[in-house]
């Protein structure tokens, strides 16, 4: 069980699910940043939306730390950066409020081209004002969608239902993918030029951080209308002003701006602009799918499971090949420590067959997880490794090679004179893993929670005296695989015993005649 701090309101819904893992959920709101410095210590996960600073003073005090989750999408007010360092993952939310934002598009859209909030206005501060507030159709115009990404492409199905034709401008999404959302692709003065009304879904970058600036607008069509709901910054506020008041553009629905709250923008002033206050993922569905998201996330990494949202995560994606090697590949790193007795100063992670057609960044995560959870004190997870691995001068290659003649698919774990291989045996729902070369030995063994691995002398009798003194110790051998060297001079012995096999005895076998070498591994996951 696990102690969840809940420091700021997710849905109700979250919570349960987090509770019903059988964790320990505290939900504390509106605690100050010293109370926070207190309620976070020995609290294994911490949960957020924008209002808490979890800083690197919150994180140092949060010894337990495995994860940290934000009900939300941006990440300002997480220094991720510290938790890296530190091993704790930081998941966030990034699909929970895309519908809602596609469809605050399309309201400012409507809002814009009928006048809609000027005329409510009006109205309720008693002016009839019906001819002033003449607004435009959008079925059969031209929507120039700037970003075809996640919010872009769902505005793209909502705009098409409208009747409008759609052009946009997305130099990372290729002309077939903007072809199947009904769009074609033009540049971004292209885009300007075309259309009679502009929407904006692009990040905010360096490269996009006045995008829509007074030259394209300036060159834009003569009465082009602009909605943002992306990210302040993007559309130059002054430039736009400008353009509205001599006619270049026809008006504009903002819902975001490079300051915020704004204060007295001059925009403020135009009838023909459509304002609202940073609403685009304020729904109720919006908040409840960051709170439920967030709390499967957070329950996937106390489980040790891959994280789709973690965000300081050096893999983003894990094929359904790759995903039953995790587990292997984290034994494989455990069991080359042992052998290797310590860290090497390089490490090769080789990947063949099947497998290695497949993005394997994360099993390169989990064996180095593993290698260094046998190897190091620090804490070290998925996401802190590679800092670890560079801090300790470990060199890792990882290599995708030809398909291996034996085995459908296989990772090997290679530093000098030492490699440690496994595969996954067995087609169906539950392939079993199989160890399969050790150092210069072909052998198959199960994984097991405690094994001894034994080098001897390649003649009679050995297994005899490996066999009789843990049986002498009440140790009994639950499996065992043999396998000569490739030179012939020495053999391998891997058992599996029922219990951990005490360190006197393996003092003991190490100093019997004809043994070459000896390791007691323990490859609990
Ligand atoms: P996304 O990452 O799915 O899509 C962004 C698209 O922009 C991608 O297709 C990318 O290829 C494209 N892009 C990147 N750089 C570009 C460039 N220089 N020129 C043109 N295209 C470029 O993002 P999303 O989830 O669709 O979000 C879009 C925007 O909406 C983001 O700015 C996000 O912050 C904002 N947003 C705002 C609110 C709100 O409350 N108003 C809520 C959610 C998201």
């Amino acid at each position: 069980m696990a102690r969840v701090l809940v420091a700021e309101k997710i849905a109700d819904r979250g919570i349960d699910l987090l509770a019903e893992a059988g964790h320990d959920v505290e939900v504390r709101e509106g605690l100050d940043p010293d109370q926070l410095l207190d309620a976070v210590a020995g609290a294994h996960a911490l949960v957020v939306r924008s209002g808490t600073q979890v800083t690197a003073s919150v994180l140092a005090a949060a010894t337990d730390l495995v994860v940290v989750g934000r009900a939300g999408v941006g990440l300002d007010n997480v220094d991720v950066e510290a938790a890296t360092e530190r091993g704790v993952m930081v998941v966030n939310a990034p699909t929970s409020n895309i519908l809602s934002v596609a469809e605050q598009a399309m309201g400012l859209l409507l809002a814009q081209a009928r006048n809609i909030p000027q005329a409510h206005a009006a109205l309720v501060a008693g002016r009839w004002e019906r001819s002033r507030w003449e607004g435009v159709e959008l079925y059969g115009k031209v929507l120039g969608i700037v970003g075809l990404g996640r919010a872009g492409s769902l505005v793209a199905q909502r705009a098409a239902a409208f009747g409008m034709r759609l052009v946009a401008y997305d130099p990372y999404v290729s002309v077939e993918r903007a072809r199947a959302m009904g769009a074609e692709l033009r540049s971004l003065a292209e885009v300007f030029a075309e259309a009679d009304f502009v929407t904006i879904h692009v990040p905010k970058t360096p490269e996009t951080t006045g995008l829509v600036g007074r030259e394209l607008l300036e060159k834009a069509k003569r009465g082009i209308r602009i909605v943002n709901t992306s990210r302040g910054g993007i559309v130059d506020e002054d430039a736009l002003c400008d353009a509205i008041r001599s006619g270049a553009v026809g008006g504009a629905a903002l819902d975001v701006f490079a300051a915020e709250p704004p204060g007295a923008s001059p925009l403020f002033e135009l009838d023909r602009v459509v304002v609202t206050p940073h609403l685009g993922a304020s729904t109720e569905e919006a908040q409840d799918k960051a709170g439920v998201t967030i709390a499967e996330q957070v329950l996937l990494a106390l489980a040790g499971d891959f994280v789709p949202f973690a965000v300081n995560l050096a893999a983003s994606e894990v094929s359904e090949t790759v995903r039953p090697f995790m587990r292997l590949s984290e034994q494989l790193g455990r069991l080359f420590a042992c052998l290797h007795e310590g860290l090497p100063d390089r490490l090769e992670v080789e990947y063949r067959g099947e497998i290695a057609e497949h993005a394997t960044g994360i099993l390169t995560l989990c064996a180095l997880k593993g290698l260094f959870a046998q190897a190091a004190e620090e804490p070290v997870s998925y996401v802190n490794v590679h800092q670890v691995a560079e801090r300790r001068g470990l060199a890792v290659e990882a290599i995708s090679a030809a398909a291996s003649p034996f085995y459908k698919s296989l990772v090997t774990l290679r530093s000098g004179s030492h490699s440690v291989g496994g595969t996954l045996a067995g087609a169906g729902v539950r392939p079993e893993p199989r160890i399969v070369v050790l150092d210069d030995h072909t052998l198959e063994v199960p994984p097991a929670e405690h094994m001894l691995v034994v080098r001897n002398d390649d003649r009679a009798g050995m297994i005899g005296v490996v066999g009789m003194a843990l049986g002498l110790a009440g140790i009994s051998i639950s499996s065992m695989a043999v396998g000569p060297s490739a030179d012939g001079h020495s053999a391998l012995m891997v058992l599996s015993t029922a219990g951990p096999v005490p360190s006197e005895l393996v003092e003991h076998l190490r100093h019997s005649d004809g043994i070459l070498g000896i390791h007691a591994v323990s490859l609990t996951p």
